[in-house]
Protein backbone atom coordinates (compact mmCIF):
# COMPACT_ATOMS: atom_id res chain seq x y z
CA UNK A 1 0.00 0.00 0.00
CA UNK A 2 1.33 3.71 -1.15
CA UNK A 3 2.38 5.30 2.32
CA UNK A 4 0.48 9.28 2.19
CA UNK A 5 3.68 10.08 4.21
CA UNK A 6 6.42 11.17 2.31
CA UNK A 7 8.97 10.49 5.44
CA UNK A 8 10.54 7.32 5.85
CA UNK A 9 11.60 6.06 9.24
CA UNK A 10 14.91 5.30 9.96
CA UNK A 11 17.74 5.64 12.67
CA UNK A 12 21.05 7.20 11.22
CA UNK A 13 24.74 6.24 13.22
CA UNK A 14 25.84 9.95 13.55
CA UNK A 15 28.64 8.58 15.58
CA UNK A 16 31.82 10.87 13.83
CA UNK A 17 29.41 12.53 11.65
CA UNK A 18 30.04 16.56 11.45
CA UNK A 19 26.82 18.15 11.99
CA UNK A 20 26.01 22.05 12.07
CA UNK A 21 23.17 23.11 14.14
CA UNK A 22 22.31 27.14 13.57
CA UNK A 23 20.80 28.73 16.84
CA UNK A 24 22.23 28.25 20.56
CA UNK A 25 18.50 28.89 22.17
CA UNK A 26 17.15 25.90 23.82
CA UNK A 27 15.52 23.92 21.17
CA UNK A 28 19.13 24.25 19.70
CA UNK A 29 20.97 22.95 22.56
CA UNK A 30 19.27 19.60 23.09
CA UNK A 31 19.27 18.55 19.40
CA UNK A 32 22.86 19.70 20.39
CA UNK A 33 23.41 17.31 22.98
CA UNK A 34 21.59 14.96 21.85
CA UNK A 35 23.79 14.56 19.02
CA UNK A 36 26.76 14.90 21.49
CA UNK A 37 25.36 11.57 23.44
CA UNK A 38 25.73 10.14 19.92
CA UNK A 39 29.18 10.77 19.11
CA UNK A 40 28.74 13.10 16.57
CA UNK A 41 31.41 15.87 16.49
CA UNK A 42 28.91 19.01 16.86
CA UNK A 43 29.63 23.10 15.60
CA UNK A 44 27.09 25.75 16.75
CA UNK A 45 26.98 28.78 14.78
CA UNK A 46 24.76 31.91 16.47
CA UNK A 47 25.23 35.42 17.31
CA UNK A 48 23.58 34.91 20.44
CA UNK A 49 24.53 31.47 23.00
CA UNK A 50 22.38 30.42 25.14
CA UNK A 51 22.99 28.40 28.63
CA UNK A 52 22.66 24.70 27.61
CA UNK A 53 24.99 25.13 24.76
CA UNK A 54 27.33 27.57 26.75
CA UNK A 55 27.20 24.90 28.81
CA UNK A 56 28.23 22.16 26.68
CA UNK A 57 31.03 24.39 24.79
CA UNK A 58 32.95 24.92 28.97
CA UNK A 59 32.49 20.94 29.18
CA UNK A 60 34.34 20.44 25.36
CA UNK A 61 31.83 18.52 23.87
CA UNK A 62 30.87 20.84 20.83
CA UNK A 63 32.67 23.87 19.20
CA UNK A 64 30.63 27.62 19.24
CA UNK A 65 31.38 30.47 16.24
CA UNK A 66 29.33 33.40 18.12
CA UNK A 67 28.57 35.37 14.91
CA UNK A 68 25.54 34.89 12.82
CA UNK A 69 25.11 32.18 9.88
CA UNK A 70 26.72 32.02 6.44
CA UNK A 71 26.21 29.82 3.73
CA UNK A 72 29.81 29.16 3.88
CA UNK A 73 29.53 26.94 7.32
CA UNK A 74 27.79 24.43 5.76
CA UNK A 75 30.92 23.26 3.78
CA UNK A 76 31.67 19.89 4.49
CA UNK A 77 28.61 19.18 6.96
CA UNK A 78 26.72 15.52 6.89
CA UNK A 79 23.61 16.87 8.72
CA UNK A 80 22.07 20.41 9.17
CA UNK A 81 19.96 21.58 12.24
CA UNK A 82 17.97 25.11 11.70
CA UNK A 83 16.65 25.82 15.20
CA UNK A 84 16.73 30.05 15.18
CA UNK A 85 13.65 32.30 15.68
CA UNK A 86 13.99 34.11 12.38
CA UNK A 87 12.31 32.62 9.81
CA UNK A 88 14.91 34.29 7.15
CA UNK A 89 17.96 32.41 8.31
CA UNK A 90 16.00 29.28 8.72
CA UNK A 91 15.09 29.59 5.00
CA UNK A 92 18.68 30.24 3.97
CA UNK A 93 19.89 27.25 6.25
CA UNK A 94 17.23 25.29 4.17
CA UNK A 95 17.87 25.87 1.04
CA UNK A 96 21.85 26.06 1.08
CA UNK A 97 21.51 22.41 2.26
CA UNK A 98 18.87 21.23 -0.46
CA UNK A 99 21.24 23.01 -3.21
CA UNK A 100 23.83 20.78 -1.42
CA UNK A 101 22.27 17.80 -1.19
CA UNK A 102 22.85 17.40 2.93
CA UNK A 103 19.87 16.23 4.60
CA UNK A 104 18.36 19.27 6.84
CA UNK A 105 15.94 19.88 9.79
CA UNK A 106 14.14 22.72 10.58
CA UNK A 107 12.51 22.81 14.16
CA UNK A 108 8.88 22.89 14.17
CA UNK A 109 8.83 23.92 10.00
CA UNK A 110 8.50 20.22 8.72
CA UNK A 111 7.78 22.10 5.19
CA UNK A 112 11.63 22.82 5.08
CA UNK A 113 12.67 19.66 6.71
CA UNK A 114 14.61 16.54 4.62
CA UNK A 115 14.28 14.97 8.00
CA UNK A 116 12.08 15.14 10.72
CA UNK A 117 13.07 14.28 14.62
CA UNK A 118 10.47 12.37 16.33
CA UNK A 119 9.21 11.97 19.65
CA UNK A 120 11.51 9.95 21.22
CA UNK A 121 10.85 7.11 23.97
CA UNK A 122 13.84 5.08 24.99
CA UNK A 123 13.77 2.14 27.56
CA UNK A 124 16.22 -0.49 28.79
CA UNK A 125 17.12 -2.09 25.70
CA UNK A 126 14.87 -0.75 23.29
CA UNK A 127 14.47 3.76 21.26
CA UNK A 128 10.77 4.04 19.89
CA UNK A 129 10.36 6.64 17.93
CA UNK A 130 6.99 8.23 17.12
CA UNK A 131 6.16 10.56 14.03
CA UNK A 132 3.14 12.08 13.11
CA UNK A 133 5.41 13.62 9.94
CA UNK A 134 5.50 17.00 12.08
CA UNK A 135 1.94 17.37 11.55
CA UNK A 136 1.31 16.86 15.07
CA UNK A 137 3.95 17.31 17.44
CA UNK A 138 1.73 17.53 20.81
CA UNK A 139 0.02 14.12 20.19
CA UNK A 140 3.29 12.42 19.40
CA UNK A 141 4.23 13.77 22.26
CA UNK A 142 1.71 11.98 23.91
CA UNK A 143 2.20 9.01 22.83
CA UNK A 144 5.64 8.98 23.75
CA UNK A 145 4.62 9.94 27.05
CA UNK A 146 2.15 6.90 26.92
CA UNK A 147 5.26 5.12 26.02
CA UNK A 148 7.20 6.26 28.75
CA UNK A 149 4.64 5.04 31.16
CA UNK A 150 4.54 1.34 29.62
CA UNK A 151 9.14 1.68 29.95
CA UNK A 152 8.94 -1.87 32.21
CA UNK A 153 6.28 -3.25 30.41
CA UNK A 154 8.10 -2.98 26.81
CA UNK A 155 11.29 -3.71 28.18
CA UNK A 156 9.52 -7.29 29.49
CA UNK A 157 7.89 -7.55 25.80
CA UNK A 158 11.25 -7.32 24.60
CA UNK A 159 13.04 -9.44 27.08
CA UNK A 160 10.11 -12.32 26.26
CA UNK A 161 10.82 -11.96 22.26
CA UNK A 162 14.49 -12.30 22.88
CA UNK A 163 14.06 -15.46 24.89
CA UNK A 164 11.78 -16.81 22.50
CA UNK A 165 14.63 -16.84 19.41
CA UNK A 166 16.46 -19.03 21.92
CA UNK A 167 13.63 -21.29 22.49
CA UNK A 168 13.21 -22.83 19.20
CA UNK A 169 12.55 -26.70 20.14
CA UNK A 170 15.52 -28.51 19.06
CA UNK A 171 14.88 -31.59 16.39
CA UNK A 172 14.57 -34.71 17.61
CA UNK A 173 13.46 -34.02 20.99
CA UNK A 174 10.64 -33.81 23.06
CA UNK A 175 9.83 -31.32 25.47
CA UNK A 176 6.77 -31.97 28.00
CA UNK A 177 4.96 -28.66 28.84
CA UNK A 178 2.57 -27.72 31.01
CA UNK A 179 -0.31 -25.71 29.32
CA UNK A 180 -1.66 -24.24 32.24
CA UNK A 181 -5.55 -24.59 33.51
CA UNK A 182 -6.77 -23.07 30.32
CA UNK A 183 -6.56 -19.74 30.07
CA UNK A 184 -3.99 -18.42 27.55
CA UNK A 185 -2.57 -15.72 29.73
CA UNK A 186 -1.33 -18.35 32.58
CA UNK A 187 1.10 -19.99 29.78
CA UNK A 188 4.45 -19.47 30.76
CA UNK A 189 7.03 -17.82 27.97
CA UNK A 190 8.70 -20.75 27.70
CA UNK A 191 5.55 -22.62 26.49
CA UNK A 192 4.85 -19.81 24.33
CA UNK A 193 7.85 -20.30 22.53
CA UNK A 194 7.85 -23.82 22.65
CA UNK A 195 4.26 -23.90 20.90
CA UNK A 196 4.72 -21.77 18.29
CA UNK A 197 8.25 -23.21 17.23
CA UNK A 198 6.77 -27.08 17.43
CA UNK A 199 6.99 -29.07 14.32
CA UNK A 200 3.80 -31.18 15.93
CA UNK A 201 2.21 -30.95 19.01
CA UNK A 202 0.96 -33.54 20.70
CA UNK A 203 -2.21 -32.14 22.98
CA UNK A 204 -4.18 -33.71 25.77
CA UNK A 205 -7.91 -33.10 25.26
CA UNK A 206 -8.08 -30.67 28.40
CA UNK A 207 -5.86 -28.39 26.76
CA UNK A 208 -7.97 -25.38 24.49
CA UNK A 209 -8.30 -24.11 21.11
CA UNK A 210 -7.44 -20.84 22.72
CA UNK A 211 -4.17 -22.33 23.44
CA UNK A 212 -3.96 -24.24 20.40
CA UNK A 213 -3.99 -21.73 18.30
CA UNK A 214 -1.41 -20.05 19.20
CA UNK A 215 0.46 -21.60 17.17
CA UNK A 216 1.01 -21.66 13.49
CA UNK A 217 -2.04 -23.04 11.68
CA UNK A 218 0.23 -25.35 9.46
CA UNK A 219 1.98 -26.94 12.57
CA UNK A 220 0.35 -30.63 13.05
CA UNK A 221 -1.70 -30.66 16.73
CA UNK A 222 -2.49 -34.23 17.53
CA UNK A 223 -5.17 -35.62 20.40
CA UNK A 224 -5.56 -39.00 21.03
CA UNK A 225 -7.84 -38.99 24.07
CA UNK A 226 -11.60 -38.65 23.88
CA UNK A 227 -13.24 -35.91 26.16
CA UNK A 228 -13.32 -37.66 29.48
CA UNK A 229 -11.40 -41.15 29.24
CA UNK A 230 -8.75 -40.67 31.31
CA UNK A 231 -8.65 -43.77 33.10
CA UNK A 232 -9.22 -47.72 32.06
CA UNK A 233 -8.10 -49.88 29.57
CA UNK A 234 -8.60 -47.58 27.04
CA UNK A 235 -6.85 -44.63 28.62
CA UNK A 236 -3.79 -47.28 28.30
CA UNK A 237 -4.10 -47.98 24.81
CA UNK A 238 -3.86 -44.41 23.84
CA UNK A 239 -1.11 -44.04 26.35
CA UNK A 240 0.45 -46.84 24.52
CA UNK A 241 -0.22 -44.78 21.02
CA UNK A 242 1.08 -41.73 22.95
CA UNK A 243 4.12 -43.19 23.66
CA UNK A 244 4.84 -44.44 20.20
CA UNK A 245 4.09 -41.17 18.51
CA UNK A 246 6.51 -39.45 20.68
CA UNK A 247 9.15 -41.77 19.91
CA UNK A 248 8.38 -42.18 15.95
CA UNK A 249 8.25 -38.18 15.57
CA UNK A 250 11.24 -37.64 17.54
CA UNK A 251 12.92 -40.23 15.26
CA UNK A 252 11.97 -38.24 12.23
CA UNK A 253 13.71 -35.52 13.65
CA UNK A 254 10.69 -33.43 14.07
CA UNK A 255 10.92 -30.69 17.16
CA UNK A 256 7.76 -32.53 19.35
CA UNK A 257 5.84 -30.83 21.91
CA UNK A 258 4.20 -32.74 24.07
CA UNK A 259 1.18 -30.49 25.37
CA UNK A 260 -0.50 -31.13 29.04
CA UNK A 261 -3.53 -29.35 31.16
CA UNK A 262 -1.98 -27.64 34.26
CA UNK A 263 1.58 -29.52 35.14
CA UNK A 264 3.04 -32.08 33.58
CA UNK A 265 3.68 -34.12 36.79
CA UNK A 266 1.14 -33.47 38.45
CA UNK A 267 -1.62 -35.85 37.53
CA UNK A 268 -0.25 -36.02 34.47
CA UNK A 269 1.61 -39.15 33.47
CA UNK A 270 4.82 -36.53 32.61
CA UNK A 271 6.91 -39.12 34.38
CA UNK A 272 5.41 -42.11 32.77
CA UNK A 273 5.96 -40.71 29.55
CA UNK A 274 9.64 -39.29 30.30
CA UNK A 275 10.47 -42.79 30.88
CA UNK A 276 9.46 -44.23 28.10
CA UNK A 277 11.21 -41.49 25.90
CA UNK A 278 14.24 -42.16 28.13
CA UNK A 279 14.20 -46.17 27.63
CA UNK A 280 13.67 -45.34 23.51
CA UNK A 281 16.64 -42.76 23.92
CA UNK A 282 15.05 -39.84 22.71
CA UNK A 283 15.85 -36.83 24.59
CA UNK A 284 12.80 -34.94 26.55
CA UNK A 285 12.75 -31.90 28.88
CA UNK A 286 10.18 -30.84 31.04
CA UNK A 287 8.57 -27.05 30.88
CA UNK A 288 6.03 -26.16 34.31
CA UNK A 289 3.06 -25.40 33.93
CA UNK A 290 0.23 -24.07 36.60
CA UNK A 291 -1.53 -27.27 38.08
CA UNK A 292 -5.32 -26.54 37.96
CA UNK A 293 -5.24 -26.41 41.92
CA UNK A 294 -3.15 -23.21 41.88
CA UNK A 295 -4.76 -21.84 39.09
CA UNK A 296 -8.50 -22.27 40.04
CA UNK A 297 -7.32 -20.91 43.40
CA UNK A 298 -6.20 -17.83 42.24
CA UNK A 299 -9.20 -17.66 40.13
CA UNK A 300 -11.95 -17.58 42.63
CA UNK A 301 -9.89 -16.40 45.47
CA UNK A 302 -8.79 -19.62 47.77
CA UNK A 303 -6.22 -19.37 50.21
CA UNK A 304 -4.86 -22.68 49.93
CA UNK A 305 -2.24 -22.19 52.77
CA UNK A 306 -3.43 -19.64 55.59
CA UNK A 307 -1.84 -18.73 58.79
CA UNK A 308 -4.84 -19.24 60.53
CA UNK A 309 -6.95 -21.78 58.46
CA UNK A 310 -4.85 -24.08 56.21
CA UNK A 311 -1.10 -24.94 57.60
CA UNK A 312 -0.71 -27.33 54.53
CA UNK A 313 -2.36 -28.73 50.98
CA UNK A 314 -2.31 -31.56 49.70
CA UNK A 315 -3.02 -32.63 45.88
CA UNK A 316 -4.79 -35.86 45.62
CA UNK A 317 -6.44 -37.56 42.70
CA UNK A 318 -10.05 -38.40 43.53
CA UNK A 319 -10.62 -41.76 41.27
CA UNK A 320 -7.60 -43.24 43.27
CA UNK A 321 -9.26 -43.65 46.04
CA UNK A 322 -11.78 -46.53 44.26
CA UNK A 323 -11.10 -49.15 41.71
CA UNK A 324 -7.83 -50.61 40.80
CA UNK A 325 -6.07 -48.37 43.03
CA UNK A 326 -8.38 -49.00 46.30
CA UNK A 327 -7.11 -47.48 49.40
CA UNK A 328 -4.75 -45.40 47.46
CA UNK A 329 -5.94 -42.37 49.38
CA UNK A 330 -6.66 -42.70 53.09
CA UNK A 331 -8.33 -39.27 54.22
CA UNK A 332 -7.40 -40.51 57.68
CA UNK A 333 -3.80 -40.23 56.76
CA UNK A 334 -4.19 -36.67 55.00
CA UNK A 335 -3.55 -33.72 56.80
CA UNK A 336 -6.72 -32.42 58.13
CA UNK A 337 -5.30 -28.86 59.31
CA UNK A 338 -5.03 -27.81 55.74
CA UNK A 339 -6.50 -27.82 51.94
CA UNK A 340 -6.67 -30.75 50.13
CA UNK A 341 -7.14 -30.07 46.34
CA UNK A 342 -8.90 -33.40 44.96
CA UNK A 343 -8.18 -33.98 41.21
CA UNK A 344 -10.96 -35.90 39.20
CA UNK A 345 -12.42 -36.52 41.79
CA UNK A 346 -16.14 -34.59 40.77
CA UNK A 347 -17.08 -38.18 39.85
CA UNK A 348 -16.75 -39.68 42.55
CA UNK A 349 -17.88 -37.16 44.94
CA UNK A 350 -20.23 -39.25 46.68
CA UNK A 351 -17.94 -41.61 48.00
CA UNK A 352 -15.51 -38.81 48.52
CA UNK A 353 -17.98 -37.41 51.00
CA UNK A 354 -18.47 -40.07 52.61
CA UNK A 355 -14.36 -41.12 52.98
CA UNK A 356 -13.83 -38.04 54.50
CA UNK A 357 -16.54 -38.12 56.93
CA UNK A 358 -15.72 -42.05 57.73
CA UNK A 359 -12.10 -40.40 58.49
CA UNK A 360 -13.17 -38.46 60.51
CA UNK A 361 -13.51 -34.87 59.28
CA UNK A 362 -16.73 -33.04 60.52
CA UNK A 363 -19.27 -32.36 58.12
CA UNK A 364 -19.36 -28.46 58.49
CA UNK A 365 -15.90 -28.91 57.07
CA UNK A 366 -16.29 -25.92 53.72
CA UNK A 367 -15.46 -27.23 50.24
CA UNK A 368 -15.62 -25.27 46.62
CA UNK A 369 -15.70 -27.23 43.62
CA UNK A 370 -14.58 -24.75 40.68
CA UNK A 371 -15.50 -26.37 36.98
CA UNK A 372 -13.51 -25.65 33.77
CA UNK A 373 -11.83 -23.60 35.99
CA UNK A 374 -9.70 -20.29 34.37
CA UNK A 375 -11.62 -20.88 31.20
CA UNK A 376 -15.07 -18.84 29.78
CA UNK A 377 -18.08 -20.77 31.71
CA UNK A 378 -16.33 -21.10 35.01
CA UNK A 379 -18.67 -22.31 37.56
CA UNK A 380 -18.23 -22.11 41.18
CA UNK A 381 -19.78 -24.68 43.39
CA UNK A 382 -19.61 -24.41 47.48
CA UNK A 383 -21.19 -25.62 50.64
CA UNK A 384 -19.92 -28.17 53.51
CA UNK A 385 -19.17 -31.87 53.33
CA UNK A 386 -21.89 -32.75 54.86
CA UNK A 387 -24.01 -31.58 51.07
CA UNK A 388 -21.46 -32.25 48.77
CA UNK A 389 -23.25 -35.18 47.06
CA UNK A 390 -26.35 -33.54 46.90
CA UNK A 391 -24.77 -30.58 45.12
CA UNK A 392 -22.78 -32.26 42.32
CA UNK A 393 -25.84 -34.52 41.63
CA UNK A 394 -28.15 -31.29 41.46
CA UNK A 395 -25.30 -29.19 39.98
CA UNK A 396 -24.67 -31.56 37.00
CA UNK A 397 -20.99 -30.32 37.49
CA UNK A 398 -18.56 -32.05 34.75
CA UNK A 399 -15.30 -32.27 34.27
CA UNK A 400 -12.67 -30.53 34.62
CA UNK A 401 -13.81 -30.36 37.99
CA UNK A 402 -11.78 -29.58 41.24
CA UNK A 403 -12.83 -29.88 44.39
CA UNK A 404 -10.98 -28.08 47.79
CA UNK A 405 -11.84 -29.00 51.35
CA UNK A 406 -10.35 -27.82 54.34
CA UNK A 407 -11.28 -24.59 56.76
CA UNK A 408 -9.45 -22.03 54.11
CA UNK A 409 -11.18 -23.43 51.03
CA UNK A 410 -14.04 -21.33 50.62
CA UNK A 411 -13.77 -17.68 48.59
CA UNK A 412 -12.49 -14.78 49.91
CA UNK A 413 -15.02 -12.45 49.38
CA UNK A 414 -14.55 -8.75 47.83
CA UNK A 415 -11.89 -10.62 45.20
CA UNK A 416 -12.04 -9.30 41.43
CA UNK A 417 -12.68 -11.65 38.74
CA UNK A 418 -11.81 -11.99 35.14
CA UNK A 419 -14.43 -10.88 33.23
CA UNK A 420 -14.09 -14.05 31.14
CA UNK A 421 -14.84 -16.21 34.33
CA UNK A 422 -16.76 -14.01 36.07
CA UNK A 423 -19.19 -14.04 33.03
CA UNK A 424 -21.11 -17.19 33.43
CA UNK A 425 -20.69 -18.07 37.25
CA UNK A 426 -22.94 -19.88 39.27
CA UNK A 427 -22.73 -19.57 43.12
CA UNK A 428 -24.35 -22.76 44.86
CA UNK A 429 -24.93 -23.10 48.42
CA UNK A 430 -25.75 -25.78 50.65
CA UNK A 431 -28.20 -25.00 53.82
CA UNK A 432 -25.44 -26.14 56.00
CA UNK A 433 -24.16 -22.77 55.75
CA UNK A 434 -21.00 -21.22 57.75
N1 LIG B 1 -1.79 -32.06 34.95
C1 LIG B 1 -3.04 -31.41 35.27
C2 LIG B 1 -4.05 -32.36 35.86
C3 LIG B 1 -4.56 -33.35 34.88
S1 LIG B 1 -5.72 -34.45 35.59
C4 LIG B 1 -2.76 -30.23 36.22
O1 LIG B 1 -1.65 -30.09 36.73
O2 LIG B 1 -3.66 -29.45 36.42
C5 LIG B 1 -7.23 -33.73 35.08
C6 LIG B 1 -7.95 -33.11 36.26
O3 LIG B 1 -7.37 -31.84 36.56
C7 LIG B 1 -9.38 -32.83 36.01
O4 LIG B 1 -10.17 -33.98 36.21
C8 LIG B 1 -9.67 -31.76 37.03
O5 LIG B 1 -9.82 -32.30 38.31
C9 LIG B 1 -8.37 -30.98 37.01
N2 LIG B 1 -8.45 -29.84 36.09
C10 LIG B 1 -7.68 -29.64 35.01
N3 LIG B 1 -8.00 -28.48 34.40
C11 LIG B 1 -8.98 -27.94 35.13
C12 LIG B 1 -9.73 -26.74 35.04
N4 LIG B 1 -9.52 -25.87 34.05
N5 LIG B 1 -10.68 -26.48 35.97
C13 LIG B 1 -10.90 -27.37 36.96
N6 LIG B 1 -10.22 -28.49 37.12
C14 LIG B 1 -9.27 -28.79 36.22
Amino acid sequence: MPSNDRFLPVFLDVSGARVLVVGAGFVAGRRAGGLVDRGAVVTVVAAVIGEIVAAAEARGELRVSKRPFEPGDLEGADLVFAATDDPKVNEAVASGCRRRGIPVNVADDPARCTFIMPAISEGEGYTLAVSTSGRNPGAARAIREFLDDHALELSVRLERGRRRRHLRPAAGKVHIVGAGPGDPDLLTVRALGLIRGADVIIHDYLVPEAILSLAPERTPKICFARRGATVGHGAAIKQTAIHEAMVRLAREGKAVVRLKSGDPLIFGRGGEEAEHLAAAGIPFEFVPGITAAAGCAASVAIALTHRERASSVTFLAGHEAAGKFEGAVDFGTVPKDGTLAIYMGVRRAESIAADLEKAGWPENTPFTIVENGCRPGQRLFRGTIGGLAGIVRTGGIRSPAILFVGESAFPIAGAEKRETAAAAECIQQTRGKR
